[in-house]
């Protein structure tokens, strides 16, 4: 049945999708509405279940009866299960008008794009070249960490010309997608055609491209394909994790050609940008799944203990809700420190109660012993439940541990004190201010 399932994908997604993404799975079995599908490799499965889980869904649940979920397994980890769920909201297709192109992923557009001070620049000058007009920066080479949004932006940029050009031919894809095209063409002799299909498009895109360096026929190729381009006055949009000039094993010259046009970096986030994706995402997320709530602080504390990068979380948010869906119950602090502990431990500042307790201390002008002391008196006791209230926040320790380093107290003592501060901030701006001015002083 698999067999006839493939026949279907196939005449769904096109031959050369198909070939490059589909031919490599297994149906290993289908049990309780979840189909499980064997791929070689990690890199295979993420893809497929975020650009094809929707039509391998149809398509099975049509041939071997109700199937509602994927659960991919990487040959290396058969054992661990992850259960993909089936994305409802979108279906990806490919929008660029070549089977040479891979599909373009329908939330990387410019509207879900959070523009904050460390990616402005650069969604700027996406904006520009996919608003086309004159070829201005060409090429326009976007670098950045991982997850930082190279690819949405991309792909918005690609979305936005072919909307506006409906007749343009837009290539966008990956650095080892073209090597992997150039590597069957050299093998089945259509390296003309290959070079054909390259010099005719009218917008060229090459996902990080870091990926060539050290591969000397295809850098050669790409060097070709990219001067011809560039001659023609077409545009060129590249993505890499660094600037060209830090790609070890890039030849000196198509480093220099990268440099010619607008080289522009994606920065890494600030807490106001985490918080903006947070927001945007949670808004996202809240159609998914209707009638969550979630407690006042909780995007906060993930945007200021989330730092690694968007798509940590953007996952991170996504478990979440996965998970307060599955328990019926409200997202709160709480909840989020359990569900999240291990990518919270992953991203501990390793800020440790005592410095949280000195600078709160010296804020607030009062000793540090008072913070560990006995006295009751609201000029102390106040800066106390502040000092708590971070450590809950900041680090990754639990309500005992953090009491016995307030001088022995009860874990309940701290619990009241958290959530005392919790409440106040939300009624109180100067002391809501006050406790951003910590964290900022304590993450520093
Ligand atoms: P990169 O290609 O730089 O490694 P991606 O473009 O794949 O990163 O981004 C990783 C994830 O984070 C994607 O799901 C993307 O939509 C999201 N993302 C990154 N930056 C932003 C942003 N500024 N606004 C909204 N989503 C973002
Ligand atoms: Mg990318």
């Amino acid at each position: 049945l698999w067999g006839q399932a493939r026949e279907e994908l196939q005449k769904i997604v096109g031959a050369d999708s198909f070939s490059t993404w589909i031919e490599p799975l297994r149906l290993t079995g289908v049990s309780e509405g979840t189909a499980t599908i064997a791929c070689p490799t990690r890199f295979l499965s993420d893809w497929v279940s975020r650009h094809y889980s929707e039509d391998i869904l149809k398509v099975l649940d049509r041939i071997e009866g109700p199937v509602q979920r994927l659960s991919f397994e990487t040959r290396a980890q058969t054992a661990r299960r992850a259960a993909a769920p089936a994305k409802r909201v979108n279906t990806p297709r490919p929008a660029a008008n070549d089977d040479m192109a891979a599909p373009l992923d329908s939330r990387f557009t410019f509207e879900n794009f959070i523009v904050g001070k460390p990616n402005e620049l650069a969604h700027a000058a996406a904006r520009r070249v996919a608003e086309g007009g004159p070829v201005t920066f060409n090429p326009l080479f976007l670098y950045g960490g991982v997850g930082l949004g190279k690819t949405h932006l991309m792909h918005a940029i690609a979305r936005e010309i072919q909307t506006r050009q409906p007749e343009a031919r837009v290539l966008y894809l990956s650095a080892e997608q073209f090597m992997y095209r150039f590597v069957q063409a050299l093998r089945e002799r259509t390296v003309m055609d290959f070079k054909e299909l390259f010099r005719t498009v009218s917008v060229l895109m090459v996902d990080d491209v870091q990926f060539i360096a050290g591969k000397d026929s295809t850098q050669e190729e790409f060097f070709h394909t990219f001067n011809t381009l560039v001659d023609q006055g077409k545009q060129i949009v590249i993505s890499a994790d660094r600037a060209p000039g830090e790609i070890k094993d890039l030849e000196e010259r198509i480093k220099s050609r990268l440099q010619c046009g607008l080289v522009v970096d994606l920065h890494p986030t600030d807490y106001e940008l985490r918080l903006g994706i947070l927001q945007s995402k949670t808004d996202a997320f809240r159609m998914q799944y209707p009638g969550l709530q979630i407690a006042p602080g909780v995007l906060e504390f993930l945007a200021h203990r989330i730092t690694s990068n968007v798509r940590v979380l953007e996952g991170a948010l996504q478990r979440l809700f996965a998970f307060a869906s599955l328990m019926g119950r409200e997202i709160t602090l709480d909840m989020t420190q359990e569900c999240l502990a291990d990518i919270l431990r992953a991203n501990d500042r390793k800020v440790s109660i005592e410095e949280i307790q000195r600078k709160v201390a010296e804020h607030y002008n009062i000793r540090l012993a008072d913070m560990i002391g006995p006295k009751r008196i609201r000029v102390v006791a106040r800066p106390r439940q502040i000092a708590m209230y971070l450590a809950k926040q900041m680090t990754s320790r639990s309500l005992p541990e953090i009491g016995r380093r307030f001088g022995g107290r009860d874990h309940t003592t701290i619990m009241h004190g958290v959530k005392k501060i919790e409440e106040l901030r939300s009624a109180d701006h100067s002391l809501a201010e006050d406790i951003d001015l910590l964290r900022r002083l304590l993450e520093a």
